[in-house]
């Protein structure tokens, strides 16, 4: 993958001058399909490849590549864009700089993101001040779902809860997949290539953005970090010392801006409590959903959701401003967050090494049982008495009122673990569970191989119950484990697969890998019928990979990396 996105950078380099015999002017500059339209249209792909052509063709200081192509066909466009130019992970780091991945269009209905980062792109890059591409390397994403953008109907069909544009793409990919739920399961060609941009660019920080689709809120932009307990560096750092000072830097642009959630009035959310009537409450904690993810690859994510009541012209740009301060805020805190990368990457390293320095790795977790009070802006809706539309996206027989009202209530904004597993030294997997491996490495894990039968101590989990999920999702019919680990010493058939946690994604293998796990390999069906009551589940925990005579095996193991079999 590497190989051949280093090719396409080569073939479509930026040494090229423009093809103007004047200075360029900012009339020269290209604009977005919403800036020619008053804000009535937004990009279509080919629109997207024409203004990326305009920059290219303007001699733009970028690299433009594909990160891969879609179900249908057509290449994702990607563009580096940092002061000086840089072409690889080797140069970026050399460059002490960090990277930020932001990703438009994964839902493609939800059109600023896409339209946003264009534009922000073209006014950094072209910008004589000093900016963030002057301290961060910058790789955008504008229209990953591309096939999705293509399908074009009314926002009345597509995007049911938008103002508008009138015409708009849809959610899901060509495969009827939901890309923001496919993070784990990586079954689309979109989210393997995106899958491949991070493991080679190893990005500090991944927005994704997206349009609201829900309650009645009074802020232009809400966000979230990675929700996942198991996101002990990126998520708390996001929630914590980076969103608040967002919020802040938002509010002096004139934009409100709130963490992520719902009114639960309109929306129920799991919370325990049964006498709430009235909260604020998050979505999700699952690593399918891209930033929750990446937060449990040890790194930043965050969500940005412009208020879909809102006229695209406002969503535009409050997403750029929310995009451009993320920038700036980066580039002032790069070293920090540089070094939070480093730390989250060298802490499973020192699992092998030092039993104290094992931390618990959150498998499963509940919303809070204590959420904070705080105020929340609400939008009172009134009723017409008729059944006439008032804007597009507002429920017919409503009109909305302009009246804003901040409620003091629970604001359940974050997620508590309720189950933790210790990381063992190395995972163990049948020789048999060739697409559970294949699945590991589209996610950057190392995956080893024993070449004879070995025994060690360890621990093997006993099947008790297999519950099923009786709805399907997303084509499949989601697995949960009940069972009980036993200790005791493992007998392991030659050529099984042997996943050491002493590895930058220590903690994602842990998540993946474990029986129990809310959204591993268990739950996506990776073990086909394998998995029977009463049976062995058939990864087994190891404690200690030293007794198996790790070096030879390590020279063995780099071989059989290469068995196109695998
Ligand atoms: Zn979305």
């Amino acid at each position: 993958m590497r190989s051949s996105l280093l090719a396409i950078l080569a073939a479509t380099g930026t040494g090229c001058a423009h093809g103007l015999s004047r200075p360029i002017t900012p009339a020269d500059y290209p604009r977005t399909r919403p800036e020619l339209t008053r804000y009535a249209e937004t990009s279509h792909y080919a629109d997207v490849r024409k203004f990326l052509d305009s920059l290219r063709n303007l001699g733009a200081p970028l690299r433009f590549g594909s990160i891969g192509k879609t179900t249908e066909g057509r290449d994702i466009p990607y563009i580096i864009a940092s002061r000086p130019i840089v072409s690889s992970l080797a140069e970026a780091k050399q460059l002490g700089r960090p990277i930020v991945y932001v990703q438009g269009n994964i839902h493609a209905g939800e059109v600023e993101g896409k339209d946003a980062l264009l534009a922000l792109l073209r006014d950094l890059t072209f910008a004589n001040k000093p900016n963030a591409l002057d301290s961060i390397v910058l790789i955008a994403v504008p229209i990953y779902n591309a096939d999705g953008n293509e399908r074009f109907a009314p926002q009345s069909t597509n995007r049911t809860e938008q103002n508008g544009p009138e015409m708009v793409g849809t959610r899901a990919n060509a495969q009827n997949l939901d890309l923001n739920r496919d993070y784990v399961k990586a079954e689309a060609p979109e989210t393997r290539a995106s899958l491949a941009m991070f493991n080679a660019w190893d990005p500090d920080v991944f927005v994704d953005l997206h349009t609201t689709d829900g309650s009645f809120h009074g802020y232009a932009l809400t966000y979230s970090p990675s929700l996942s307990p198991a996101a002990v560096f990126g998520g708390i750092y996001a929630r914590d010392s980076l969103l608040p000072v967002l919020r802040d830097r938002m509010h002096r642009n004139g934009f409100e801006v709130f963490d992520y959630g719902n009114f639960v009035s309109d929306e129920r959310a799991p919370i325990a409590d049964t006498s709430v009537r009235e909260a604020w409450a998050t979505y999700d904690s699952r690593p399918r959903f891209g930033t929750n993810y990446y937060g449990i690859r040890g790194r930043i994510g965050i969500l940005s959701e412009a208020y879909s009541h809102d006229s695209l012209s406002k969503r535009i740009a409050v997403t750029y401003a929310f995009v451009n301060e993320i920038l700036s805020l980066v580039a002032q805190k790069g070293t920090a967050i540089r070094s939070l990368s480093a730390r989250a990457d060298s802490q499973p390293l020192a699992w092998g090494r030092s039993p104290d320095s094992l931390q618990m790795i959150a498998i499963r977790s509940e919303l809070t049982a204590t959420p904070r009070k705080l105020d929340v802006i609400k939008e009172d809706l009134l009723k017409t008495g008729d059944s006439t539309l008032s804007q597009p996206g507002v429920p017919k027989g409503e009109r909305r009122t302009g009246i804003f009202k901040a409620i003091r209530m629970p604001v359940y904004d974050r997620f508590t673990s309720t189950l933790d597993r210790v990381p063992p030294a190395a995972y163990v997997i049948s020789p048999r569970d060739t697409a559970v491996v294949a699945l590991l490495r589209l996610h950057g894990i190392r995956v080893d191989r024993s070449d004879s039968a070995w025994t060690a101590r360890g621990d093997s989990f006993a099947i008790d119950s297999i519950i099923t999920s009786p709805r399907p999702f997303q084509g499949h019919r989601e697995v949960r484990l009940r069972g009980r680990w036993e200790r005791g010493l493992q007998g392991l058939p030659p050529k099984s697969f042997i996943v050491s946690t002493a590895q930058a994604r220590g903690t994602l293998i842990v998540y993946l890998l474990e029986p129990e796990s809310d959204d591993g390999v268990v739950t996506w069906n990776l073990f086909g019928s394998e998995l029977k009551k009463g049976g062995r589940y058939p990864v087994t925990r190891i404690f200690d990979l030293s007794r198996r005579g790790r070096a030879p095996a390590r020279r063995s193991s780099a071989s059989s990396l290469q068995e196109p079999q695998e």
